[in-house]
């Protein structure tokens, strides 16, 4: 049953060894346990495709399972979203979605038989001696003075703190274990905590919580799981994992750790996000310049290409920074085979044909994508008056910029050639249109004398055209590692002023009255483009830029000027 599909990884690699012994009966159970803190960001796709990926290769299982043992942060709202963005990814949990909160009352269990064990004891050191009490990396701590109470009065304490009896922070339950250890973690660790807070699921049950490295294992634990896949930060956490499952004789699933996906000018971390949401840096979990997935979606990125990008980056056991522009190339390689090409001018100057018959229009034929003949063509209409990007002239042309100029002929996308003939300016100074001829023989886009311009503009006609808004996304930070930052500052102070452009002028080829909401477009020359979920309505859409094609004019442009 080894995956035979899928380049192998180290996890992979373990997991074949495993069917091999026939540990776990040669079972393949994996889970994705999001904490409903917040919304999934692409780490956490990094993350599903890894755990669901692993269990439909090995005809294996996954669970979804919300960690949700800490009533203070966890909301309603997150697990909506989370199963939402889960089930967008493509992945299925079938009947398997559980909740760490449906475990309370056997993990409680559990911790009366760890304290039965004389494995686990009350502590009422304050939280902030227990801290000092622990030692430092290169001090062993000191035994609590709480620590040789004996069983019956354990048990006692620990039902009266589930009985609401004592106050938040008089007292916890700790893990039994080293206070020498090396591993600072397995120095008596705290197992439970008093809580007087409203669960989003439990209500008023509880006012005793467990851990997160308590709840973790024994939920794996409890649901079979065969491979329990986790990020890096959790090696320490093996320790303290393992050593609770063994010491109640559980069944023991095996951790598995690695790297999580840092991205470059983006901040993956719920914390860092909800602060930008709470701050109004953004407008929203989905605002399309936010690295959530529910922020993807209505980017305009499809399921499929993240998938792509999930499984190019691979996993591995050392942290690093994946540059961005990989998953936006994941993007660019789905939208350049499947989305139609159209023609939009989004900063325009009016271009008057002064050889075109006045109120003559002609429908000329487009091609939908040159990738994908199969997408057929569609009419576009002409006529004596058209725009063009004002980027597109320029009156004093620096050296290799063949676009439009006083003199210069350039060719119309499925049009004509047209050539300057003046530049009207306003009394400003500012160019306002220009005046072009065309050359009728030049129909289509190509000349019969085989004579050549340098550069094909795109357009739309000026009476035909629509109008939208269009907004230009850039990255939201402008530092490549924005969690990086000064003493003292925070990263906020990285955020790109510039990440959002909206545009009021732009003039649409009349064929995108129809624009779709599901559809992804090219307009030609400037990337691929979205109609906005949120902010459009039926009647008027309004368009955002996913990714910018791979502009390498731009890049020479910049240089030259
Ligand atoms: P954050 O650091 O963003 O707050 P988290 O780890 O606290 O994330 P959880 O809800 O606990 O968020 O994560 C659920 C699962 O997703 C965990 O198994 C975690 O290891 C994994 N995960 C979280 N962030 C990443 C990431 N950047 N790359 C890969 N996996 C991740
Ligand atoms: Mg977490």
């Amino acid at each position: 049953m080894e995956s035979s599909k899928k380049p192998t990884n180290f996890i992979r690699e373990i997991i074949d060894d495993d069917l091999k012994t026939g540990k776990y009966a040669s079972r393949v159970h994996t889970r994705f346990p999001p904490e409903p803190n917040g919304y999934l960001h692409i780490g956490h796709a990094k993350s599903i495709c890894l755990n669901f990926g692993i269990a439909r290769d090995y005809q294996g299982k996954c669970n979804l399972r919300f960690d949700d043992t800490n009533p203070t942060k966890e909301e309603q709202e997150y697990v909506d979203s989370i199963t939402q963005d889960v089930r967008w990814l493509g992945f299925d949990w079938e009947d398997r979605l559980y909740y760490a909160s449906d475990y309370f009352e056997k993990l409680y269990a559990y911790a009366v038989e760890l304290i039965k064990r004389g494995k686990a004891y009350v502590c009422d050191l304050p939280l902030d001696e227990i801290r000092v009490f622990r030692g430092t990396v290169n001090e062993p701590g000191k035994d609590s003075p709480f620590r040789n109470r004996s069983v019956e009065e354990n048990l006692g304490l620990f039902t009266r703190m589930r009985q609401g009896e004592f106050g938040e922070g008089d007292r916890v339950l700790r893990a039994k274990i080293d206070m020498a250890s090396p591993h600072m973690i397995m120095r008596d660790p705290i197992l439970y905590r008093i809580r007087y807070e409203r669960h989003h699921r439990t209500g008023e049950a509880w006012c005793v919580y467990p851990m997160y490295d308590f709840a973790h294992c024994l939920s794996d634990s409890i649901e079979g799981i065969t491979h329990s896949i986790c990020t890096l930060e959790f090696e320490n956490n093996r320790a303290l994992y393992d050593w609770i499952l063994a010491e109640l004789d559980a069944y023991h699933p095996q951790q598995i750790e690695f790297a999580r996906l840092n991205l470059s000018y983006t901040v993956l971390s719920k914390r860092k996000l909800l602060q930008l949401v709470e701050k109004n840096h953004v407008c929203g979990w989905d605002d399309p310049r936010m690295p959530t997935l529910s922020g993807l979606r209505r980017r305009g990125y499809t399921p499929s290409s993240i998938r792509n990008f999930c499984e190019k980056i691979g996993v591995a056991k050392f942290n690093s920074i994946i540059d961005v522009a990989l998953l936006e190339n994941a993007l660019r390689e789905e939208l350049n085979k499947t989305a139609p090409r159209r023609m939009a001018v989004l900063n325009p100057l009016k271009v008057v044909l002064t050889n075109y018959p006045e109120g003559q229009t002609e429908e000329l034929n487009a091609v939908n994508n040159p990738e994908d003949p199969a997408m057929g063509t569609r009419p576009v209409p002409f006529s004596k008056i058209i725009y063009i990007e004002q980027d597109d002239f320029r009156e004093d042309p620096p050296k290799k910029f063949y676009r439009l100029s006083p003199g210069k002929e350039v060719r119309l996308r499925y049009a004509y050639f047209i050539t300057c003939e003046q530049v009207i300016k306003d009394a400003q100074g500012n160019i306002v249109e220009l005046h072009c001829a065309y050359d009728p023989a030049t129909r289509g886009g190509d000349a019969p004398d085989k004579r050549k311009v340098k550069a094909t503009l795109h357009w739309v006609s000026a009476a035909h055209a629509i109008s939208a808004p269009v907004r230009i996304y850039d990255h939201l930070f402008s530092a490549a590692a924005p969690e990086a930052h000064a003493e003292g500052e925070d990263f906020t102070v990285h955020l790109n002023p510039h990440s959002l452009e909206m545009l009021s002028g732009a003039k649409l080829e009349p064929s995108l009255k129809q624009a779709d909401v599901r559809t992804r477009y090219q307009f030609e020359r400037h990337g691929y483009f979205f109609v906005d979920p949120v902010e459009s309505t039926d009647k008027n859409p309004v368009f955002h830029r996913i990714v910018p094609l791979r502009d390498t004019w731009a890049k020479i442009e910049k240089k030259q000027l």
